[in-house]
């Protein structure tokens, strides 16, 4: 995610944190009681308590994932909460059902633990004062309780809209369980918003934005998805290619970019594939350092590749979770060619309400010109 750093890592998860998140812990401690009703160290580190807790919640998430052989990507923490993102959605409704109840369940765990624990080492849980700063246990169990009950409303992309959408599609079409789900998160949200307006609640009504859009994000990716099909990654790559060397100038790749559609350059040193030039890398660093830098000292060298027998879809997918906008196609060693995000949009463009099966099955390809 865009301006967000790793501050470590949890059972080899990066843990990320977004720059926005770092600017609550700043306002809280300077700006302090207005904010979450206590201000300075004592803010500080409460909040630093919830994002623990939070962590918690994606990290259950993750775990169940995992077991599912689903990868994590990474966790990252913004203000108004964490995403744990995967690298696939998972196929099957069941498991989606229970990758997504992880999280609320983990946190009612949570909740009840602290609770369990201050009883037995005598600690007196003042629910009462919770809401106005009384007494800190009380308040992160009534944090994590809140946690779990926000995530469960069945809201895209909270949890419980994941949930609504798993149960769905155990009856429906995929696409038509995402849009249901999607329509009645987009409901909440806006009753979410005019609640936050009526209430003058700023935090409410930033939530009631970050699930409709989210709910909108939701469904864009699953039409583009269902209408990848069973499409494959050698049905659409890119084989036409032109290719550079590591001791090439960016001048040279400059002057290939100006003389064809290609926007990335694979990074070839005889017929192994060491990097990736990308268009905005080379107009940046074009500008920057002008046409005799070198490509091997700036290209991407670490990138996620497929097979010409890697769904489409999961390319896609992969794509959204790693942000660099283009992926190689190899057989072994071999590149065989690239797929990038705009064909895959030109592959939907073509096929979105149209079965292009006829592709696949009639594919006449030649070996990448590389
Ligand atoms: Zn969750």
């Amino acid at each position: 995610m865009k301006w967000s750093f790793k501050i470590g890592s949890i059972m080899g998860i990066p843990l990320q944190v977004h720059l926005t998140f770092l600017l609550l812990l700043l306002l809280i401690f300077f700006a302090g009681t207005s904010v979450i009703g206590m201000g300075g160290l004592y803010g500080v580190i409460f909040v630093i308590l919830i994002f623990a807790s939070v962590v918690f919640h994606e990290l259950s998430h993750a775990v169940v994932a995992r077991h599912f052989g689903i990868a994590v990507q990474d966790i990252t923490l913004l203000p108004i909460g964490g995403v744990a993102r995967m690298v696939k959605t998972p196929d099957k409704p069941t498991q989606e059902i229970l990758v997504s109840a992880a999280g609320p369940f983990s946190s009612l765990v949570l909740a009840f633990s602290l609770w369990f624990v201050a009883y037995l080492i005598g600690i007196d849980v003042k629910f009462a004062e919770a809401e106005k700063g009384g007494n800190l246990v009380a308040q992160l169990i009534f944090v994590n309780v809140a946690l779990a009950i926000f995530n469960l409303l069945p809201a895209f992309p909270m949890d419980g809209g994941r949930v609504l959408r798993g149960f769905l599609s155990l009856y429906l079409a995929p696409y038509k369980a995402t849009r249901i789900a999607v329509s009645v998160g987009q409901i909440f949200a806006i009753g979410l918003f005019f609640l936050g307006l009526y209430s003058m609640n700023f935090f409410m009504i930033l939530i009631a934005l970050f699930v409709y859009l989210g709910a909108e994000a939701e469904e864009r990716q699953t039409t583009i998805v269902s209408s990848l099909g069973v499409a494959n990654a050698g049905t659409a790559m890119i084989t036409d290619l032109e290719t550079i060397t590591p001791d090439d100038s960016i001048g040279h790749a400059a002057e290939l970019y100006c003389r064809s559609f290609q926007q990335d350059f694979p990074v070839m040193e005889g017929s192994r594939l060491k990097g990736i030039l990308t268009r905005d890398l080379l107009t940046e660093t074009l500008h920057q350092k002008g046409p005799s830098a070198r490509v091997k000292d700036i290209m991407i060298t670490d990138f996620e590749f497929v097979n010409e027998q890697t769904p489409l879809s999961e390319v896609f997918q992969k794509i959204q979770t790693t942000g660099l906008k283009v992926v190689p196609v190899l057989k072994g060693v071999e590149l065989r060619g690239l797929i990038t995000l705009e064909q895959i949009g030109r592959y939907h463009m073509l096929c979105s309400g149209y079965s292009c099966d006829f592709l696949q099955a009639g594919k006449t390809r030649q070996t990448a010109t590389v």
